[in-house]
């Protein structure tokens, strides 16, 4: 086993408030919530980011959030929920095991959104352009 923390956690070494798992994912309670019932869907294998995921782990992953994300909000009458990946410390993410949060929201509950920058139109232009030249094929 990789000297992880969610490697530990998704075999039960170390306690967690589990809520769902099945052969491929583990979730289970953020220790830190942004709101209640923020939970935390993570792959049983090891990945040290979502970059370096599987596209089968990742999918089973996302189709997790999304039961755990409707038992939230039947349980903690949440109206919606936000999905996040921070993708590499740069983003913010602190454990290098592959995570994605589901955090409920509530009307006026006060959390914030992204902040926003200009981009130009000719740098807009040219970022679209070299994607599509990296994403063809
Ligand atoms: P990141 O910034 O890497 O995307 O988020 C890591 C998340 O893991 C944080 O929201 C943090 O509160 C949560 N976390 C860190 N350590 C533990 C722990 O020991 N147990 C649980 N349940 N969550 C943890
Ligand atoms: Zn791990």
């Amino acid at each position: 086993m990789h000297d992880c923390l969610f490697c530990k956690i998704a075999s039960g070494a170390i306690p967690s408030h589990k809520v769902y798992e099945d052969d491929k994912v583990f979730a289970f309670l953020d220790i830190a919530p942004v709101n209640v019932g923020h939970t935390l869907v993570i792959p049983k294998q090891h990945f040290d980011s979502c970059d370096e995921t599987t596209d089968e782990a990742m999918a089973a992953a996302m189709a997790a959030v999304r039961k755990v994300a409707r038992a939230a909000m039947a349980a903690t009458g949440a109206e919606g929920y936000n999905v996040g990946i921070n993708c590499g410390a740069v983003a913010g993410q602190v454990v290098m095991h592959t995570h994605v949060h589901m955090m409920p929201r509530f009307p006026d509950d006060g959390l914030l959104h992204w902040g926003k920058r200009a981009v130009s139109e000719s740098e807009m232009q040219k970022t679209a352009a070299d994607m599509a030249e990296l994403l063809k094929n």
